[in-house]
């Protein structure tokens, strides 16, 4: 078969790409190893990781209402219709987008590819005994994506250590579960776990959790979690593994030295690599970073020209709306168009409760760069929403350049801080002032409002917050 463009790998990266160049007019074939579309993050990621920590929420949430005088009653959970239930999901996503392709005149192809020159995919069957094809292209979008990293010494062969796409299988609420790593997978499956009533501790080799993220944001998560979680071990190195038939003994190199414990089950959660290898590349002219990521330009070519490489396989931050983001980047530029990926906000967010979101500079690169900025906390303590949900924990931050006013960075951190961080990405792109989103009338009361109160307390004029006028000693 030949086609003008071949997107491989069906993630929200590769089926993005595929669903704009067939809407353009494009003739395009979808390469998929998976029965189902929709990759890592609908899969066995995003999506399923979401809809378990709305059952956490709910249940976390219906304990807080004691302290409203509402009780009720400690939850039977029912695993079995858990799990279907996240199945089922799963399966409404993955359907409708084999419904899309097909409307669309998506060429499905099944099986797993590999290149065998610039111009050429082998792709062997997924089932065994089914026939390989042959596919060339004009022009290949690879969408591979990644998968879990390893640990070799972890690799002890048991099903009681697990990655992410074990812990969201549930197999079962472990008595205990220990959490190699404080990022992203750790603490969201971490929260999804402890909510369902195992005791969970979180290792992790660095001195804080979420490294990369904003202090000020990952501090009231951290309290929480504290609460939440039998233990968060910092600074902590697992040195070795041993499965036993129940149970799993797990040796630890801590700031007071060694240690050792057993876990009902480990989930080993330190981070994802490309999926680059395997691939045949060698086989063409793209160029692979020592980490294993596929090197692009701002038009997400690689160095063959026949090839362009969107998603997790070309970089990070590795997340499902970024790959979207460059897949369309990449169908618009076989298309002709003067298409960049060049955003000033990649939205992130840790879907933990509290959430915490962040988009555009953060404190720490402007610190690391060098960047003048004034930054302005609003507490959401000063917040009437945040009272009348319980939840003044929170915090909105802006980072403004103090010269122009101009928004430069937006961190949150607070129940649905996923949702309220869009409004820092459009401001961000659209290059607003603080003058802006706080002259922008936001409705009351609402969580929303602390990103224009931010902005007023950014020129010391909260309406909650009093700032003693420098001038006062004057009058
Ligand atoms: P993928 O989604 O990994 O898709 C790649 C596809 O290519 C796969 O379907 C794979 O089967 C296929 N493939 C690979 N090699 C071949 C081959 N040789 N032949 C044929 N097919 C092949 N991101 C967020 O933005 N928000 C979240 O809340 C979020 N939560 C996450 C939770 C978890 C537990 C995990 C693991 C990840 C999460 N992510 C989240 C990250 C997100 O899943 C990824 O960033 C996103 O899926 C990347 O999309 P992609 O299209 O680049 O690759
Ligand atoms: P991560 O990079 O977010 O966190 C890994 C953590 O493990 C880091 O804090 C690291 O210091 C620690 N670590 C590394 N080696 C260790 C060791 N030997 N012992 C103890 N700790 C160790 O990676 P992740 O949590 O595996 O998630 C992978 C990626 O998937 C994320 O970076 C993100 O791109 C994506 N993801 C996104 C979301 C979301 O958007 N909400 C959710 C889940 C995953």
């Amino acid at each position: 078969m030949h086609v003008p463009l071949v997107v491989l790998g069906g993630g929200p990266g590769g089926y993005a790409a595929a669903f704009l160049a067939a809407d353009l007019g494009m003739e395009v074939a979808l390469v998929e190893r998976d029965e189902r579309l929709g990759g890592t993050c609908l899969l066995r990621g995003c999506i399923p990781s979401k809809a378990l920590l709305h059952v956490g929420r709910v249940l976390a949430e219906s304990r807080e209402m004691e302290e409203w005088g509402i009780h009720f009653q400690k939850p039977r959970i029912d695993l079995d219709a858990l799990r279907a239930r996240k199945e089922k999901v799963i399966a409404a996503l993955t359907g409708g987008l084999a419904t899309l392709s097909r409307r669309r005149n998506v060429k499905m192809v099944r099986g797993s590819a590999r290149f065998t020159n610039s111009k050429t995919l082998e792709i062997a069957a997924s089932e065994p005994g089914g026939a390989s094809q042959t596919v060339t292209f004009d022009h290949c979008i690879l969408a591979s994506g990644s998968r879990p990293a390893r640990i070799p010494a972890f690799d002890v062969g048991s099903p009681l250590v697990m990655d992410s796409t074990g812990a969201l299988e549930l197999a079962d609420v472990p008595q205990s579960l220990l959490v190699v790593g404080g990022g992203y997978i750790g603490l969201e499956m971490g929260t999804v776990y402890a909510e369902l009533g195992s005791k969970v501790t979180v290792v992790e080799l660095t001195d804080a959790l979420l490294p990369g993220a904003d202090r000020d944001l990952v501090k009231p998560l951290q309290k929480r979690l504290e609460g939440l979680y039998e233990a968060i071990l910092l600074n902590t190195k697992v040195v070795k593994i041993e499965a036993g038939a129940t149970s799993v003994k797990v040796h630890f190199e801590g700031p007071d030295g060694p240690s050792s414990k057993e876990f009902s089950r480990v989930l080993v959660a330190v981070g994802r690599r490309p999926n680059s290898d395997g691939l045949g590349l060698e086989n063409t002219a793209v160029k692979v970073s020592p980490k294993g990521f596929v090197e692009v330009d701002g038009q997400q070519r690689t160095a063959d020209p026949h090839i362009l490489a969107i998603g997790d396989v070309c970089g990070e931050p590795m997340l499902a709306h970024r790959a979207s983001h460059q897949g369309k980047v990449a169908v618009e530029v076989l298309h002709g168009e003067p298409a960049l990926f060049a955003p000033r906000a990649i939205p992130a967010v840790v879907f933990t409760d509290p959430e915490i979101a962040w988009a555009g500079l953060t404190e720490q690169e402007a610190a690391a760069s060098g960047r003048t900025v004034e930054i302005s906390r609003y507490p959401w303590a000063a917040s009437g929403r945040a009272h009348a949900l319980g939840r003044t924990d929170g915090l909105t931050k802006i980072l403004v350049d103090p010269e122009t006013d101009t928004v430069l960075g937006l961190g949150i951190v607070g129940p649905g801080a996923g949702e309220l961080i869009a409004e820092g990405v459009l401001a961000i792109e659209m290059g607003c002032s603080a003058r802006d989103l706080m002259e922008s009338i936001h409705p009351h009361p609402t969580l929303g409002e602390t990103v224009a109160f931010s902005a007023e307390n950014y020129f010391g004029l909260a309406t909650e917050i009093y700032r003693p006028r420098a001038d006062a000693s004057k009058e």
